[in-house]
């Protein structure tokens, strides 16, 4: 028996019906980083899969259980990229487009593959707008990533349903020295830490903070505090960006447990979560990561950047019935012709008004079909006119301009003064 065809598990076909809410989306953040200078860089979504290893970290969940590797006809390694900052610290330092400490602030967008378990707002195809910034070290800069993303949830109309969670990670070292201290006082206690955290008390002790398991957060009640480990730098780095959000009146809670999952991490990092999403309520975050380029093999490169996720975003949008009513109607004019001779006429006018109005929404009828059909589908088409051609009009050179959604009477206007009156109406349209 034959099995249909069907797409891969959590990996989503974004329909006709889904698309205008998409390209709105897409089209804000794009103006509003425009309008802040950042600038866009376009990276391929496959990579050797040692990159992924080196940047994000053997021990994290996406390089142990969530990447989608396989080995290509030379033999090579390669993985579908599972997050953005990897490939675009590679593709900086191949272009050298940091080279001499230059600052470089760029941002993409695309698909990232993970393979996790498919649920509400968790896909194994999701698609990210990441932001990276190269060669600012100081708060202002993390500050201003937080702040243009306030003012994309405004933007948006989403502000009050989303809440900045801030820590700071410390510098290596300082982070080193709180890595010792917790995983002593956690060996004091294995037996009441869950089978995940035991295991991560080896790999990736720092981790254990964001576990969901009742008891181990018992035991991290006593458990030595980060901010008590954080160096001076680190710390007046914080004080420097929790100034600049005071100033910008942008209101955030510090989460002393936020520790992100990737090894990269340094000084700021930051969530924007909400409660309306269930349980993949993280809709951004992002933070430092100063030693990243270094580590990769390129000369020491300061970085901060930040992803937000388009699915959980857009199902926010839909949540809180924030999706503009006007970005579904695609077409302004329907155009019905009928008879041959209409059709042709139809053609080279609609054509002309092309020519004259470049955002002129207009759809030809295609199919010819009767008086009623053609007007049914001109109705679908969410049109605010229907343009009439038949062979009456014809003989007079005129088009019966008729209003589809309640705007005044039909009329008949001569060919020579469409473009003049359809230019009047869809602006007031
Ligand atoms: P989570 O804790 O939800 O797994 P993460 O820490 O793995 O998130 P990041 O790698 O920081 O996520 O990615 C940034 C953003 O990308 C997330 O905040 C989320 O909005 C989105 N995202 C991450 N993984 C997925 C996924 N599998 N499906 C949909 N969106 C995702
Ligand atoms: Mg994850």
């Amino acid at each position: 028996m034959s099995k249909s065809l069907q797409a891969i598990r959590g990996m989503n076909d974004i329909l006709p019906e889904q698309t205008p809410l998409w390209r709105y989306f897409e089209g804000t953040v794009a103006r509003l980083l425009d309008n802040y200078g950042y600038k866009q860089i376009r990276m391929p979504i496959v990579e050797f899969t040692e990159l992924f290893k080196r940047s994000i970290g053997e021990v994290t969940d996406i390089v142990e259980k969530e990447m989608y590797t396989f080995e290509d006809r030379n033999g090579d390694s390669l993985t579908l990229r599972p997050e953005g900052t990897a490939a675009c610290v590679r593709a900086v330092l191949e272009h050298g487009l940091t080279g001499g400490g230059q600052p470089q602030k760029l941002w993409y967008i695309g698909p990232m593959f993970r393979h996790e378990r498919p649920q509400k707002g968790r896909y194994r195809q999701f698609h990210q707008i990441g932001l990276e910034v190269f060669n600012l070290d100081g708060p202002d800069i993390d500050a201003e990533l937080i702040v243009l993303t306030w003012r994309l949830w405004g933007m948006l109309g989403i502000r009050d349903a989303v809440k900045l969670e801030l820590n700071s990670l410390g510098t290596s070292e300082s982070r080193g020295r709180y890595r010792e201290a917790l995983v002593e006082f956690l060996s004091g206690h294995l037996d009441k830490l869950d089978e995940d955290s035991q295991r991560r008390l080896k790999t990736n002790p720092l981790r254990v903070l964001d576990t969901k398991n009742a008891e181990t957060q018992a035991v991290l009640v006593d458990a030595p505090k980060m901010a008590d480990y954080l160096d001076d730098e680190s710390r007046i780095h914080f004080e420097g960006l929790k100034a600049r959000l005071d100033a910008a009146g942008i209101p955030y809670v510090i989460n002393p447990k936020l520790v992100r999952g990737l090894d990269y991490y340094s000084k700021t990092v930051f969530e924007w979560v909400t409660d309306k999403l269930g349980a993949q309520g993280t809709v951004c975050a992002g933070g430092r990561y100063d030693g990243l380029v270094e580590q990769m093999g390129g000369k020491p490169t300061t970085g901060v950047g930040f992803a937000m996720g388009i699915e959980r975003l857009i199902l926010l949008l839909e949540t809180l019935e924030q999706v503009p009513e006007e970005i579904s109607r695609q077409v302004d004019v329907y155009f019905c012709a009928f008879g041959e001779a209409a059709e042709l006429a139809a053609l080279t006018l609609s054509e002309k008004l092309r020519d004259q109005l470049p955002n002129l929404r207009l759809q030809v009828n295609a199919g010819a079909g009767s008086f009623k059909s053609q007007f049914k589908k001109a109705d679908k088409s969410g049109a605010l006119y229907a343009l009439i051609l038949g062979d009456d009009e014809l003989a007079q050179q005129v088009v019966s301009f008729k209003p589809l959604r309640g705007q005044g009477e039909q009329q008949s206007i001569a060919f020579d003064a469409l473009a003049a009156h359809l230019a009047t109406c869809i602006v007031q349209g």
